[in-house]
């Protein structure tokens, strides 16, 4: 087990990680968050969320100016002024919308790009000033699919057509480029980070937090309401741990089991 003493780097997921799935607060875990800070850990937080919404949530919890990855990866940002799209060549959220407008003539859904920051608070619970952050997007789109299932798996095979995925979050279905998502940006974030090697320990709750999970050497499956249960590739079952907690309460349980 790593120590603190050790060259470290914590990755984690948001919503339902280290923010409360429903009141979206973290007061359980300041204690490790004074912690991590005292030691010099940067904090990575990967997430579906915005970079209009992680940097304001970066300020509140002592750690902007670190390294995040936002829009479940389709995004990082390295420092402040380096910022860019996973994969580099993929197409910019203007021409996402474009294309996905085309594909509304033939599929029932509806993206984050046509609804306004009153919907998206409504479906969310996010105040309307949080859920304008929201629709703030740099890579990726949020849907709502109102058709069949049969469409979806159409509509899925059209996407791919077009070098677009689909990603199952925590509310919502995210298009993305392929090739982008948390293990993938990860990755390219890890490679980009000079100095010696570091020991990552990943936090999530969700199914698309399986690919960061996978990458870090550490991860804590936090216990979460998913449908769908977060499925691992690894087999180093003493590198897994599955939280009894939910949320920051969780979050704080795997640090303390793996960071004792
Ligand atoms: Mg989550």
């Amino acid at each position: 087990m790593p120590t603190l003493q050790q060259p470290l780097i914590v990755v984690t997921d948001l919503d339902g990680s280290l923010l409360d799935h429903h009141s979206y607060r973290w007061d359980a875990a300041e204690e490790w968050l004074e912690l991590l800070q005292q030691h010099n850990i940067p904090l990575v937080i990967c997430s579906s969320k915005t970079a209009a919404e992680i940097l304001p949530l970066q300020k509140k919890l002592g750690i902007d100016g670190a390294p995040f990855i936002a829009e479940n990866g389709a995004l990082v940002q390295l420092d402040p002024t380096e910022r860019m799209r996973i994969p580099a060549d993929s197409i910019a959220y203007a021409a996402l919308c474009q294309t996905l407008s085309v594909l509304q003539s033939k599929y029932r859904f509806t993206g984050f790009h046509d609804f306004t920051d009153r919907d998206v608070s409504a479906m969310t619970g996010l105040s309307e000033a949080d859920a304008a952050l929201s629709r703030q997007r740099d890579a990726s789109e949020v849907l709502v699919w109102r058709d069949s299932e049969e469409a979806f798996e159409a509509f899925r095979a059209e996407l791919a057509a077009l070098n677009l995925t689909l990603t199952q979050g925590g509310r919502f279905w995210h298009v993305m480029p392929a090739g982008s998502g948390k293990g993938e940006a990860l990755r390219w974030l890890l490679h980009q980070l000079e100095g010696e090697p570091r020991i990552t320990v990943g936090l999530g709750d969700g199914p698309n937090d399986g690919p960061m999970l996978d990458t870090v050497d550490y991860a804590v499956v936090i216990k979460g309401y998913s449908k769908t249960p977060v499925s691992l590739q690894r087999q180093d079952l003493s590198h897994i741990y599955h939280t009894t907690h939910y949320g920051p309460e969780g979050w704080c349980e795997g640090l303390d089991y793996f960071l004792t």
